[in-house]
């Protein structure tokens, strides 16, 4: 199993720094985040050290993935929500600061104020076809 000795998240597997846990999971362990963007915002967390999603073996990032329409419905239900987002700030030029895997589940309510600008642009012509042509190379190598 691979543990970083100085990331946040290894240690907070590991038991060295106390964390609010809502699920343990043979795959990943699920916690309360300190800093709440909402009540009940919570992190899921491969128990295994991986830094981003690209990074990470299929089958584990599938066994995190299976835990997340209980656990968000959970911590939905329980923060007395009615929806959530499931993020990941996936590499620091996506937001991320703790360079340990991890999915944001957050409880939504209407008119929590809470929200992303999604400043959105066309394609020019050809672009969206070539762009779809070179994800289709790299899948396949
Ligand atoms: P990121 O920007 O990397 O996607 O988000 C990191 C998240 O981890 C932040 O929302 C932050 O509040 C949370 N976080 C950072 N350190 C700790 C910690 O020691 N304990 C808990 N529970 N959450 C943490
Ligand atoms: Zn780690």
């Amino acid at each position: 199993m691979s543990s970083e000795p100085n990331c946040v998240f290894c240690r907070i597997i590991r038991g060295e720094i106390p964390a609010t846990v809502v699920h343990r999971g043979d795959a990943c362990l699920a916690f309360l985040d300190i800093q709440p963007l909402s009540p009940g915002h919570t992190l899921v967390v491969p128990t295994q050290h991986y830094p981003t999603l690209d990074r990470m073996p299929e089958q584990l990032a599938g066994e995190v993935g299976a835990a997340l329409p209980r656990l968000g419905s959970a911590v939905m239900r329980a923060a007395g929500a009615t929806g959530f987002n499931v993020l990941i700030n996936n590499g620091s030029d996506a937001g991320q600061v703790v360079p340990h895997l991890h999915i944001h589940l957050i409880p939504r309510r209407a008119g929590d104020g809470l929200g992303f600008r999604w400043n959105v642009r066309g394609y020019q012509p050809g672009e969206a076809e070539r762009l779809a042509e070179s994800v289709r190379r790299e899948m396949a190598e």
